[in-house]
């Protein structure tokens, strides 16, 4: 009989991190949180912050709060730059911190992934990406920014790059961001800008694949990409982007000035391969087991869109769903071991299916043989989100807004706003590392016994490829 208390840690409070934290809850355990930002992101509506229909609170929650009925989880704001495989602990950059180990009895990575400028970083300054809350804000900064810029300038034949919108990327995230910008034209700032015309604004949707929505049968993305054609969005497929500049883009040798460039191509998972020495694919998500834990570390559990998962042949797609059930079900997992209950069967995505929205009133929905689209697709694509938003007040609000936007076209933010959502555990001072959480009550350590590994540089050594299957 022992009197230990096993600690787990959970780093990343995105869908599969809050999947296995409220999965381990009645667990007997310490369960310690970790994420660098203080909130959960419902990431599938970020493309409506960036174009002003919800405002950041809508979306986005405090992990904190999602977890407050949860009395064993602790949840810690702190950056995790390594994993000690040895010594099984994490090393974390908290608010005024660096280098601070954090011990393990079990660990769970769910870090999701970053932007991936396909090996040109460069383009980064020109054409943001969506991924996060200071993201959308400022892609919708400089939407909103290019319009005010057009009407403070007299002359019209410079308003042409102010008013042209690129997107690159017609995955789901650039669809919905090209349909949502025209509606945003349509619905909302004709009639309150005097000098110009905001429906003249070109919005333009590039990829090198040859049709929209490349996941979705072909059917639905053709009825997409008409959708969008009505909208007025000019959808140029077959090319990506060769150049992106101060000055726009450049596709198949062609220039399109354009001073709003959005980039909603390529995505690239955590380097939580490069802290655990792990195998990976050639994306660099983490190869992991069929009980989703890391070959020769059955302590170490990988879920979401930082892990590489097959089934029946075919690697799982980046999804939120995969990342809820992977979640629920290492947390089920981990609970069993601890309480010494036989492991359950290897991890079973059950697909529930894809759903995309473009524009105003009209969705594309496919679940198992059933392909859907049109409004009846809409109202279903709008009940599916509403309900996974983490918070109950959340979804009273985000339910008055769509009715209140439906109705009017009005938005719930329109400001444009500076230095929104620094993270303080980039930003503040760092002093000396000391223990945050021990591994167990039996235990405690000091920074003294440990020596900090070298944290990694998200941005060096990145592989660069595409995680292709993952959403954006
Ligand atoms: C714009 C956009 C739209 C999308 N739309 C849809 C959709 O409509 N439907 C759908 O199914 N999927 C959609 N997805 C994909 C879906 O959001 C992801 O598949 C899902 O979020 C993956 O969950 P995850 O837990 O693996 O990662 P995430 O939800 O991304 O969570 C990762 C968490 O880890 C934290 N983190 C990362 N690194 C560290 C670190 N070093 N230290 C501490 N914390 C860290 C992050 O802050 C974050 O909270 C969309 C994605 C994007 C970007």
């Amino acid at each position: 009989m022992t009197d230990h208390v096993p600690h787990i840690v959970i780093v990343g409070g995105g869908f599969g991190g809050l999947a296995a934290a409220k999965a381990l809850a009645k667990a007997p355990a310490h369960i310690t949180l970790i994420d660098r930002n203080n909130h959960h992101v419902f990431q599938p509506l970020l493309y409506q912050v960036a174009t002003s229909v919800l405002t950041p609170g809508q979306i986005g929650a405090p992990i904190r709060e999602i977890l407050a009925k949860k009395l064993t989880v602790t949840v810690i704001l702190g950056e995790v730059t390594g994993v000690d495989k040895e010594q099984r602990r994490v090393l974390v950059n908290s608010v005024d911190r660096e280098g601070v180990p954090i011990d393990y009895d079990y660990l769970v990575l769910a870090t999701g992934v970053r932007h991936s400028y396909f090996g040109h970083d460069e383009f980064a300054q020109f054409a943001p990406g969506l991924k996060g809350l200071a993201d959308a804000v400022a892609i919708r900064n400089k939407i909103l920014q290019a319009f005010e810029q057009a009407e403070a300038e007299e002359d019209p034949t410079k308003h042409g790059d102010l008013l042209t919108f690129v997107l690159v990327g017609a995955g789901p995230t650039g669809v919905e961001m090209a349909g949502a910008i025209a509606v945003l034209v349509r619905n909302t700032l004709r009639s309150q800008f005097r000098r110009i015309d905001p429906t003249s604004a070109r919005i333009i949707l590039v990829d090198m694949a040859p049709r929209v929505l490349g996941t979705f049968p072909d059917r639905l993305s053709t009825k997409a990409e008409a959708r969008l054609e009505k909208l007025g969005v000019e959808v140029r497929l077959g090319h990506g982007a060769d150049k992106i500049d101060a000055d726009g883009v450049i596709v198949a040798g062609e220039r399109i000035a354009s001073k709003t460039v959005i980039w909603t191509a390529g995505v690239a998972p955590s380097p939580a391969g490069k802290w655990l020495g792990a195998p990976t694919d050639r994306a660099g998500r983490v190869r992991v087991e069929g009980d989703c834990s890391v070959l020769g570390n059955p302590e170490i559990f990988v879920v979401g869109d930082t892990a590489s998962h097959d089934q029946d042949g075919k690697p799982l797609p980046g999804v939120a769903q995969v990342a809820i059930q992977q979640g629920r079900y290492v947390g089920k997992l981990i609970l069993r071991r601890v309480v010494d209950k036989p492991a359950p069967p290897p991890f079973r995505y059950f697909d529930k299916g894809n759903m995309a929205v473009v524009g105003k009133g009209f969705a594309i929905v496919q679940t198992g043989p059933f392909k859907l689209s049109g409004y009846f697709a809409w109202l279903a694509w709008a009940f599916v989100h509403i309900q996974f938003l983490a918070l109950s007040s959340m979804r009273v609000s985000v339910f008055l807004q769509w009715i209140w936007t439906y109705f009017t076209g009005s938005r719930g933010s329109r400001l444009i706003v500076d230095h929104y959502g620094t993270s303080p555990a980039k930003t503040a001072p760092i002093a000396q590392a000391e223990p945050l959480v021990s591994r167990a009550v039996t235990t405690t350590t000091t920074s003294q016994d440990h020596a900090p590994l070298q944290p990694q540089n998200e941005h060096g050594n990145d592989t660069h490829i595409q995680a292709a299957t993952t959403r954006p």
